[in-house]
C-alpha cells in the first residue's frame, strides 16, 4: 500500500524514501531491534550509571549556557516525587523554569542526574516496553514511532496471508496480525518472543515455498544434453600435471564427471577453501566437455581474473585445445575473430567476466558454463548464460562454503561437491591482531620481509564506507612513501583505474617491479602472485569475516608462509572477537559459519544476487531448526497443493515481482 495514504508531511515522505520505506508494508515489516523497558524505580534501588525515568518540575537555580557550535549546556534543580536532584543536560536550549516534565537520565551518584531525554507526556502513560529501532538515514526513533502508528491503521488490509492453519496450530503461532502487533507494540518480552517465533517461521516458509516452487519451474526433471566421452583420456591427462590430485579432488571430480555423462542437467556448487585447487577440477571438467565434442565458457568475477585463469588453463591443459580469453582492451577486431571463430566452433574454451552474457557473445555448441565466485552472479546472469547453448550444465565454484546441511536447505536445488582437505602444498597464513591503526608496531618485520624479497600487500576498506573516517589507499600510499625506506617501490591499485590500469599495476606486481602493492578489496578474488606473502589490513574491523578470510587467501600462496597483519582501532568487544576467529582459525567453513550467524547470507553472499534473501528477522544459522521445519512443510504443500491454494498463491505472486526486480 501506497505511503500516501499515510497522510505524511512532504518532507517525511522524502525521509521515508531515502531510508528505504516505499509502501506502509516496508515499516510494519520493519522490525526493532531491541526493547528499552521504561519503568519506574524507587529512589532506594538505583545504582550509579542506571538509567532511570522521573517525573517533576524545572525549579530555580536554572542556568543555561549556550556554546560554539550551537551547543548547550543547561543546569537546573528538578523536584520530583524521588527527591530534589541537580540535572545536566546537554544541547536541549528549549527547557524552561517551571516546566513540567518526564525525564530519563544517568544516576550520577548523590544528587546528579546526566538528563538523556524529556518529554511532555505524563510518566504513568509510557511505561512499559519502548521498541527500538535501527535508524535509517535521518529517521529519528521518534519518527519511527510516529511512522509505525501509522501505519498499524492499515494493519488488516497490508497482511495478504497467513501461515496455514495447519502449521500455526501445530506449531502454535500466532496469527500474522498479533506477532505484528507484538513484535511492535509488546507488553511483555514473552510476547516478544512468541511473535518473533511466528515471524521467523512465516518468513522461513515463504523462502523454501517460494524455492520449490521455483524448482518445480525451471530445473527438476529437466533433462540436460549427455556428454560422451572417454574418461580413461581424462585419466591420462590427469597423469601429465605437475602435481597429483587430493582424494577430495578426485572425488568432486567424478562427481561432475557423472553428471556431465548422465541424462540429468547439471547444476552443481563446487566449493572449498580459497587455494584449495578448484581451478584445476574446472579445467579437467573443461577438457572433459571438449571430449565431448562442446565448447566451454569460464566466468571469472573480474578481467584480471579471467586473464590469470586463461593463463592457468593452457598451462593445465593439452596444447591442441583452443583457449581464448575475451577482455576490454582487445583490439575489435581480435575480438571479432574470437568471436566469429567461436560461433564456428574453432575455440573450445572462452574464458571472460560478465560480458560473456552479452548478446553477441554466440557459441556454436556450449556444453558447459563455470563461473567462479558464483555469488558475484545474479540469477537474472545466470539465466542468460543458461541460454548460450542448448541445455547447458552448471559448475558454480565458490571459495565461501557454507556448511552442507545449510546448503541443502538454501539452495535445494543445487547439488554440492566439497574440497574439504586440502594438498599439502597449500601453506598456512599466520594471522596477528595489531590493536593500532597503523604499521608502527609491526614496522621492523615487514622491512625485514621485504628485505628478504618478500613483496606486501597493504589492503584499505574500500571507498564507500565512511561514516567512519578509514584510511585510503592515497592516505597509505603517502604514509608508506614517507615511512619506507626509498628504494622501496610501492604500486597502488584500486577500482576507479581503468582495467587496462589494473592489468599493468598487476603485471608490474607480478614482475617484481614493485615491492608493495597499496589495493583496496580488488585482489580478493583470485589474485594468484606467489612472490607476495604478506598482507597488511587497515582497519580490519569494517571488513567481514570471511572477506577477510578471501583476502588473507591472497598470500601464502608459493612455497613461503603467509603472514597476514589485521589492524584496528576499534575497542568493540564484538569486533575483536570476530577478528579473533581469523586468527586462530584458517578453516574457511569454521569462519563462515560465524560470519553467518553474525551478518547473515545476504551480505556474504552480495544480497539479491545469490537468490537467497536476506531474512528481516530470521537468522539463517542460529534459528536453523526453524529453517529445517520451514523446508519440510514447504515440501508437503508442495505435495498437496490444492489444500494450501491462498498460500501458494501468494508466494508464486512474490515469485514474479521478485523476476522483475
Ligand atoms: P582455488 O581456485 O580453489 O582458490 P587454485 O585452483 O587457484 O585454488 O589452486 C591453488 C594452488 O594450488 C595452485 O597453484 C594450484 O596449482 C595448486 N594445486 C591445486 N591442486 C593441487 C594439488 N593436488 N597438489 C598440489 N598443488 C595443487
Ligand atoms: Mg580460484
Amino acid at each position: 500500500m501506497e505511503l500516501k495514504q499515510l497522510k505524511l508531511s512532504k518532507r517525511m515522505i522524502e525521509k521515508c524514501t531515502e531510508a528505504g520505506f516505499n509502501e506502509i508494508e516496508d515499516l510494519l515489516w520493519f522490525f526493532p531491534v531491541r526493547y528499552e523497558e521504561i519503568r519506574q524505580k524507587a529512589f532506594s534501588d538505583w545504582l550509579v550509571n542506571d538509567k532511570i525515568w522521573l517525573e517533576g518540575t524545572i525549579v530555580d537555580p536554572f542556568k543555561q549556557v549556550y556554546l560554539p557550535k550551537n551547543r548547550s549546556v543547561t543546569k537546573f534543580h528538578f523536584q520530583s516525587l524521588e527527591g530534589l536532584f541537580q540535572v545536566t543536560i546537554f544541547n536541549r536550549p528549549w527547557l524552561k523554569l517551571n516546566q513540567h516534565i518526564t525525564l530519563q537520565a544517568r544516576y550520577d551518584g548523590q544528587n546528579q542526574l546526566t538528563g538523556l531525554q524529556y518529554n511532555a507526556q505524563a510518566l504513568m502513560d509510557q511505561l512499559g516496553l519502548v521498541p527500538i529501532y535501527a535508524l535509517r538515514k535521518e529517521l529519528t526513533q521518534k519518527d519511527m514511532h510516529k511512522l509505525v502508528d501509522k501505519a498499524f491503521v492499515f494493519l488488516d488490509q497490508c497482511i495478504k496471508n497467513d501461515v496455514p492453519d495447519v502449521f500455526r496450530e501445530r506449531y502454535r503461532l500466532l496469527r500474522l496480525k498479533d506477532a505484528l502487533h507484538y513484535i511492535h507494540k509488546p507488553h511483555t518480552m514473552e510476547a516478544v518472543v512468541q511473535a518473533s517465533r511466528t515471524l521467523k517461521y512465516e518468513e522461513f516458509l515463504r523462502f523454501q515455498t517460494k524455492l520449490q516452487v521455483n524448482r518445480s519451474i525451471n530445473f527438476s526433471g529437466q533433462f540436460g544434453k549427455v556428454k560422451v566421452f572417454d574418461r580413461r583420456l581424462v585419466q591420462t591427462w590427469m597423469k601429465q600435471l605437475p602435481f597429483e590430485l587430493t582424494a577430495d579432488q578426485k572425488q568432486v571430480l567424478n562427481e561432475i564427471l557423472d553428471d556431465l555423462q548422465s541424462k540429468h542437467r547439471m547444476n552443481r556448487l563446487l566449493q572449498g577453501d580459497v587455494g584449495s585447487g578448484k581451478t584445476v577440477i574446472a579445467a579437467l571438467a573443461m577438457y572433459a566437455t571438449s571430449l565431448a565434442h562442446y565448447q566451454s565458457a569460464l566466468l571469472a568475477p573480474t578481467e584480471i581474473l579471467a586473464r590469470q585463469h586463461a593463463e592457468t588453463l593452457k598451462q593445465y591443459l593439452p596444447k591442441t585445445l583452443r583457449i581464448e580469453v575475451l577482455y576490454s582492451s582487445l583490439s575489435t577486431q581480435q575480438k571479432r575473430k574470437i568471436l566469429t571463430d567461436l560461433k564456428n566452433n574453432e575455440i573450445d574454451i572462452l574464458v571472460g567476466t560478465h560480458s560473456l552474457i552479452q548478446e553477441e557473445v554466440r557459441f556454436a555448441n556450449c556444453g558447459l558454463v563455470v563461473a567462479d565466485e558464483q555469488h558475484r552472479f545474479g540469477v537474472k546472469q545466470r539465466q542468460s548464460l543458461s541460454e548460450k547453448g542448448d541445455k547447458v550444465d552448471f559448475l558454480l565454484m565458490s571459495a565461501t562454503p557454507i556448511p552442507r546441511t545449510l546448503a541443502a536447505v538454501l539452495f535445494n536445488d543445487v547439488e554440492i561437491s566439497t574440497i574439504t582437505n586440502y594438498h599439502s602444498s597449500k601453506q598456512n597464513t599466520q594471522t596477528f591482531l595489531i590493536r593500532e591503526n597503523s604499521i608502527k608496531p609491526i614496522y621492523d618485520q615487514i622491512l625485514k620481509r621485504l628485505e628478504e624479497k618478500d613483496q606486501v600487500y597493504f589492503v584499505c576498506p574500500s571507498i564507500e564506507q565512511s561514516d567512519r573516517p578509514t584510511k585510503s589507499v592515497e592516505i597509505i600510499e603517502a604514509a608508506l612513501k614517507r615511512g619506507l625506506p626509498k628504494h622501496i617501490r610501492i604500486g597502488v591499485l584500486h577500482g576507479r583505474l581503468t582495467a587496462e590500469e589494473k592489468t599493468r599495476v598487476l603485471e608490474c606486481f607480478y614482475a617484481q617491479e614493485y615491492d608493495c602493492l597499496v589495493t583496496t578489496t580488488v585482489i580478493e578474488v583470485g589474485v594468484n602472485i606467489q612472490s607476495a606473502n604478506t598482507m597488511v589490513v587497515y582497519d580490519s574491523d569494517r571488513f567481514g569475516l570471511s572477506q577477510l578470510h578471501q583476502l588473507r587467501g591472497r598470500v601464502g600462496r608459493g612455497s613461503v608462509e603467509g603472514r597476514c597483519f589485521l589492524l584496528t582501532d576499534s575497542e568493540d568487544e564484538l569486533s575483536l572477537e570476530r577478528l579473533n576467529v581469523l586468527v586462530e582459525s584458517q578453516d574457511g567453513f569454521e569462519i563462515a559459519n560465524k560470519d553467518l550467524a553474525l551478518r547473515g547470507p545476504g551480505e556474504i553472499f552480495g544480497l539479491k544476487q545469490s537468490g537467497i534473501p536476506s531474512f528481516l528477522i530470521a537468522n539463517v544459522v542460529t534459528d536453523q531448526a526453524i529453517l529445517m521445519t520451514a523446508q519440510k512443510d514447504g515440501q508437503e504443500i508442495m505435495k498437496n497443493p490444492s489444500q494450501y491454494n491462498a498460500w501458494l498463491e501468494h508466494c508464486r505472486k512474490e515469485l514474479e515481482t521478485q523476476v522483475v526486480d
